[in-house]
């Protein structure tokens, strides 16, 4: 984003101490994705950092256009959950506009710790496994705990992230609960890959504040892991891109939980049976029921999600009222 955000001023420094040419576009909300697509083209970039939902669009832009993004060889992410499937998916958009073998690493960062570990980059790429986000211990200390107990968690065990500041300027926060949980926890042997030995996080974070109290029904509520769309969503092969909606029925008091998705260019599925299936799928692997599919064409898709209008895209959207 172009603001006085973590975001920003993160790639702005990296960029700067290093001398490299950088452009900042403040995303499809101030720049438009366009002009992005355009300049990322014409200017042959190599790096693109971006929430991974909006890179997608662009690149599925530049791709619509036939703008060959062929230069870019790293995508760096961060502000959301990147899972596996959907860097393969990214990437082989790439590899089709002949962007030989981009790697994807995700960034992990909040806006308290003015400091975002990245993954180190896969020598196998997306095919690899992923290689969690690399600490700086001389300025910073992680460690994870039990959310319910505040107790502290072993090595490679899931658990909340809790930061402490050991340098740096400005605010000093210590002890400070992020409210996002690394499903397996932080691991203190060397990298494998890059050969560093710090402490490194998980890849794979899920936000507390995504698990919601869903009332399906009056009797009580059921706690839903929102998180898991961020998995099984792009694992189904038709879909393009997807958005969870809650809303509260005003006469009922139940609460909607409703899938917007739209399909993949040249994907021709009916209706009726995408809802069908990808009820049953969504069933299968959450254990829970949507209260309703909605099938939407990507321009409707892209401008629920907010595209071009948001500072990251409104992939789950809770507009129940706050009681
Ligand atoms: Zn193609
Ligand atoms: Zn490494």
């Amino acid at each position: 984003p172009y603001s006085p955000h973590l975001a920003f001023w993160l790639v702005y420094y990296a960029t700067t101490g290093q001398g490299i040419t950088a452009i900042h576009t403040g995303g499809g909300k101030i720049l438009g994705t366009q002009k992005i697509v355009g300049m990322t083209y014409g200017f042959k970039a190599s790096v693109f950092v971006g929430v991974p939902g909006y890179m997608y669009h662009v690149i599925k832009s530049a791709h619509g256009a036939e703008k060959q993004l062929s230069d870019i060889r790293l995508l760096i992410t961060g502000g959301d959950r990147c899972t596996t499937t959907f860097r393969k998916q990214i990437v082989g958009l790439l590899k089709e506009m002949n962007a030989p073998n981009p790697r994807v690493c995700a960034a992990y960062g909040f806006t308290e710790s003015r400091m975002a570990p990245l993954e180190c980059p896969h020598p196998k790429g997306v095919d690899g496994e992923l290689t969690g986000y690399h600490t700086y211990p001389d300025l910073e200390l992680w460690y994870c705990i039990d959310p319910k107990t505040g107790e502290r968690v072993g090595p490679g065990e899931k658990g909340e992230l809790v930061w402490t500041a050991l340098d740096g300027r400005g605010t000093i926060v210590m002890n400070y609960r992020t409210g996002d949980v690394a499903e397996a926890g932080i691991k203190y042997e060397k990298c494998p890959h890059c050969g560093r030995s710090i402490p490194i996080i998980s890849s794979m974070i899920g936000r507390v504040s995504e698990v919601k109290d869903v009332r399906f029904d009056k009797v009580k509520g059921t706690l839903v892991d929102l998180n898991q769309f961020y998995t099984i969503m792009p694992e189904y092969p038709a879909i393009d891109e997807w958005q969870i909606v809650l809303q509260r029925n005003q006469e009922t008091r139940i609460d909607d939980l409703i899938v917007n998705v739209s399909l993949k260019k040249g994907k021709n599925i009916p209706e009726k049976k995408l809802v069908e299936n990808l009820s049953q799928y969504i069933q299968e692997k959450m254990e829970i029921a949507p209260s309703a599919i909605k099938l939407l064409t990507a321009d409707g898709m892209s401008q629920s999600l907010g595209m071009e209008k948001e500072l990251k895209e409104k992939r789950i959207l809770d507009l129940r009222p706050k009681d």
